[in-house]
């Protein structure tokens, strides 16, 4: 399964119209994490680039047939498009380990094998959701019609592209939308080539469109623009904020915002099985090297078990085989850029400096050359003030707090700002349930750390987590908008 980095064709520039273009002359090197080489560059979207792509999705989304066509139609076209991404699973996977964190060994079975289902989740939602006929008075009709917005724009993070790519825009398409897409300037590629396959798959052209370019410029145009009726965000708490400041001045537009977590996994002394616990909760922080939204990063743990999972998850915590993403032996990722493993190492010192000990890591790995990758982190002896602990730190970095009694146990897990995720684990069904009540966050997983690929199950998060939801029923739903009609039936 290795690959060699240097021979992996890139589809550079932007995807506008159903064409690769590559407009701009000032660009982004982009850089590979496993080595750090510059690797690529990408044109930055000006505002004119932006409106192209706006004005192709308009016009798509009104002339193309997309959004009237028989949604089974749709359907169909969308089904092919996933059996396209998964006869290209190998190429989309080394395209994908190529400029982002994920090893080659996940990305072509998990990123891309999750981004096919995803897509075929959606399609089966295109003929299902019409709207409703309202309860009114017999010589009344009360309709309530859902219709597409014609034009969302989706903005993705750099941790999952392929994944978050589909998220966006499977729903989005399955309601007869048209879309532009700005990947992250970070893994700008396999968006574009996901496009390219979505053409080939019969979606037509100008439906999907691809922006390339940095969040200030091209992210901010795109959200501003006229003609978009809806925008789809997943990135940081921080950029969310800026994000519903430009739909507020550009015309308030509804908005979906997913966003940063400091999720807790919250392990009780009844835990049957404690190496499972361990395991899941290693899995929960150092997945993508914890580039996770949704990873566990807060340990807090009952006082009679805190000593014997420490103990296992150290042990867990040193078997990580970090290494470049094109190799398939490698099951630990690096991060993605030098500026975020400085992030990372900033807030370990700080936690460190007021009062933290680091149980294992702390440091950057040094034994790889050029990349950038952090050793696998436990941070005990931690408050909830710490900086460790407060901020979202997107790295392998867990910090371990104790609790004697339930409802203190429940007041640790509580996040002043975050609400995204969390864990509990158990073995009494009431105890459980009371957690899922008392924790204030949009999943609660209990006895088990994760997504699966049950797609029916939406995401997101309460408090500065976001708003709205991507996945599940509820993302199909969201990317319409619903109209009021009634009609008086006695005249
Ligand atoms: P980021 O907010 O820095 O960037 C995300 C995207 O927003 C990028 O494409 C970026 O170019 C763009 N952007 C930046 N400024 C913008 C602006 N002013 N206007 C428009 N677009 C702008 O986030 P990131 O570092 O790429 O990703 C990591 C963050 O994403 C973490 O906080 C993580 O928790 C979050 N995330 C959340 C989920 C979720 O489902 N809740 C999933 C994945 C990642």
């Amino acid at each position: 399964m290795d690959f060699d980095p240097g021979a992996i064709s890139i589809p550079k520039g932007h995807f506008i119209d159903g064409e690769l273009i590559d407009a701009g002359v000032d660009r982004i090197g982009v850089r590979r994490p496993s080595d750090n080489q510059l690797y690529a560059d990408v044109p930055i979207a000006m505002g004119e680039v932006v409106d192209r792509a706006v004005q192709s999705a308009d016009r798509a989304a009104r002339e193309s047939g997309w959004s009237r066509c028989s949604p089974r139609d749709r359907s169909h076209i969308l089904r092919r498009w996933a059996d396209l991404i998964d006869r290209n699973a190998e190429s989309l996977g080394q395209l994908e380990s190529l400029g982002s964190t994920r090893p080659i060994s996940q990305s072509v079975s998990g990123d891309v094998g999750s981004t096919a289902e995803g897509i075929r989740f959606f399609s089966e939602y295109a003929d299902k959701l019409g709207g409703e006929v309202a309860a009114t008075r017999a010589d009344n009709l009360g309709m309530i019609v859902s219709e597409p917005y014609g034009v969302v724009a989706a903005i993705t993070p750099w941790n999952f592209p392929l994944s978050m790519a589909c998220w966006k825009v499977g729903p989005a398409l399955a309601a007869g939308n048209a879309i532009v897409l700005k990947p992250s300037e970070l893994t700008p590629f396999s968006t574009t080539k996901l496009a390219e396959l979505a053409v080939e798959a019969g979606v037509p052209a100008g439906v999907f469109n691809v922006v390339q370019g940095n969040g200030p410029v091209t992210g901010d145009a795109l959200c501003r623009h006229e003609l978009v009726g809806k925008i789809s965000f997943t990135g940081s708490s921080r950029t969310g904020q800026t994000i519903m400041k430009a739909s507020a001045e550009s015309g308030v537009k509804p908005l979906t915002l997913e966003l940063g977590g400091k999720s807790p996994q919250l392990v009780f002394a009844d835990v049957p099985n404690l190496d499972h616990v361990a395991d899941c909760i290693s899995r929960g922080i150092l997945s993508n090297a914890g580039q996770v939204c949704v990873a566990g990063s807060r340990l807090i743990v009952h006082k009679k078990v805190q000593d014997e999972l420490i103990h296992k998850l150290v042990d867990l915590f040193r078997k990580v085989k970090p290494g470049y993403t094109w190799k398939s032996e490698t099951d630990f990722s690096p991060i993605i850029s030098v500026a975020q493993a400085d992030r990372i190492d900033n807030i370990v010192r700080r936690t460190i400096e007021s009062g933290a000990e680091a149980i294992i890591g702390g440091h950057r790995i040094s034994s790889i050359q050029d990349g950038v990758y952090y050793e696998p982190t436990l941070l005990g002896n931690v408050t909830s003030d710490m900086p460790g602990v407060v901020e979202e730190i997107f790295g392998p970095v867990l910090t371990v707090q104790s609790f004697e009694d339930e409802d203190e146990g429940f007041a640790l897990a509580d996040h002043p700002t975050y609400g995204l995720a969390s864990g509990v684990y158990t073995g009494d069904l009431a105890r459980a349930m009371r957690a899922m009540r008392n924790i204030k966050a949009g999943t609660v997983w209990i006895n088990r750390y994760g997504r699966t690929r049950d797609f029916i199950l939406p995401t997101g998060g309460f408090k500065g987590s976001g708003i709205g939801k991507d996945l599940g029923r509820q993302a199909v739903e969201a990317s319409y908008r619903h109209k009021t009609v009634l009609i008086d039936l006695g005249v």
